[in-house]
């Protein structure tokens, strides 16, 4: 039998997700969009209210709750503010590859700190040579005695300068087919974020560039085996990743539909409120039927995610559908506006700007038809 019903559990966790939105995150959005940086105390507060914990293990320092709650977590956030969402989301791409397929010694080392927001996580693989690519990245590594050493250039990494602990994709000099992928920490030698990028949407989640200049990496920071990383960094990224994203479009959704409605029934034109209107309602309708299918898709994909079944294809239809209808959630939120909807003060100029950040991120919408494509075929 299919149960298309969230657990008690996870009901209570989205009760206190959403207080934690209204609380904590809401107020800090005015600061966020004006100077573009993140705020230390949101980073304090996400850490202690124990968001980044929800998928590590119990005895790493986590709650073990799994992925339909982080889903949870990052669609409530992401209702008041898709820069949290978003930087929340990639923390776990940091945390993911260790959980996976580090050693006992890397998970004790990494995630507890992790766990507890102490360390920022993230992961990169994006490069100028084009991210629907990764076979094409140019950071190199060579091995010297016990160590590596890893020189090249990330672009388009969320949390870049906040974060503590990247996991970083590479190409061996020798080899060009191999790749690996390492943990890299702040303020190793020849490490640094370089340029902090200033996107149209999602303003104050951190994007920006890593150089590394002959970079000394100990072998213990290794990912799984060497030559195999392609596979560890495709595996956060994939279900993990898309997944995220998938949290981000539809906080963002319903975002739009909420503000649709609440304005729809106050604005008032020949008298009446203009929900009272046939194609204000046919617009509120569209938004409804793309939220409703879009929860159907991305709570399918993290409750198989979550019983151990493969669900790349399955997360590939969610995040194609779920942000181009942030995209088109957006773009009616504006419209039912008027006007108003090309003022800053009204979120939803705010929530058009965010709905195209969400595209690119964990690939493109062109890359989900690629997957869904060959899924179809198989
Ligand atoms: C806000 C933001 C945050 C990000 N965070 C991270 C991060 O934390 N870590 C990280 O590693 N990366 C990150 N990225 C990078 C992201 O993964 C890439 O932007 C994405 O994979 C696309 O790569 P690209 O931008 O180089 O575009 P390209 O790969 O150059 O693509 C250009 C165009 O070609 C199309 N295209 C490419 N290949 C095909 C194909 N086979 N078939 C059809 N069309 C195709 C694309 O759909 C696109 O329209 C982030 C990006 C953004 C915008």
């Amino acid at each position: 039998m299919i149960d298309f019903t969230f657990t008690e559990e996870q009901e209570m966790f989205r009760k206190a997700a959403r207080e934690f939105a209204e609380t904590m995150v809401a107020s800090k959005v005015p600061e966020m969009e004006e100077t573009g940086k993140f705020s230390d105390d949101l980073v304090k507060a996400l850490g202690e209210a124990e968001m980044m914990a929800l998928t590590v293990p119990e005895e790493y320092g986590g709650l073990d709750l799994g992925y339909t709650v982080r889903m949870i977590a990052i669609e409530e956030i992401s209702k008041v503010s898709v820069a949290v969402g978003m930087m929340l989301q990639v923390c776990a791409l940091g945390i993911e590859p260790i959980l996976k397929f580090g050693t006992e010694e890397q998970k004790k080392r990494y995630l507890p700190a992790m766990a507890k927001g102490e360390r920022i996580g993230t992961t990169a693989v994006t490069e100028a040579t084009g991210g629907s690519d990764p076979t094409g990245i140019r950071t190199s590594y060579k091995k010297e005695g016990s160590d590596y050493i890893l020189n090249g250039r990330k672009c388009f990494i969320t949390n870049s300068h906040i974060g503590d602990t990247i996991t970083i994709l590479a190409k061996d000099s020798e080899n060009p087919k191999a790749f690996s992928t390492f943990i890299m920490e702040k303020g190793m030698e020849g490490f640094k974020a370089t340029r902090e990028e200033h996107k149209v949407g999602m303003r104050g989640c951190n994007t920006g560039e890593l150089a590394l200049e002959n970079c000394r990496v100990p072998a213990e920071n290794l990912i799984g085996d060497e030559g195999k990383g392609m596979r560890v960094a495709l595996a956060a990224i994939g279900d993990v990743g898309r997944g995220g994203m998938v949290g981000c479009a539809l906080g963002l959704q319903a975002a739009c539909l909420e503000a649709s409605i609440k304005f729809a029934n106050e604005r008032i034109l020949y008298g009446k409120p203009i929900s009272y209107l046939q194609t204000i309602q046919n617009k509120l309708a569209d938004m409804k039927i793309d939220l409703e299918a879009g929860q159907l898709l991305g709570y399918r994909a993290t409750s198989m995610q979550d019983k151990g079944m493969r669900s790349s294809n399955e997360f590939a239809v969610a995040k194609y559908f779920t942000t181009e209808a942030a995209q088109r959630a957006a773009k009616m939120a504006v419209d039912i506006h008027g006007g108003y909807g090309c003022m800053e003060e009204y979120a939803v100029s705010r929530y058009l700007r965010d709905s195209f950040v969400l595209g690119p991120s964990a690939g493109t919408s062109d890359i989900m038809k690629v997957i869904i494509g060959r899924w179809a075929l198989s």
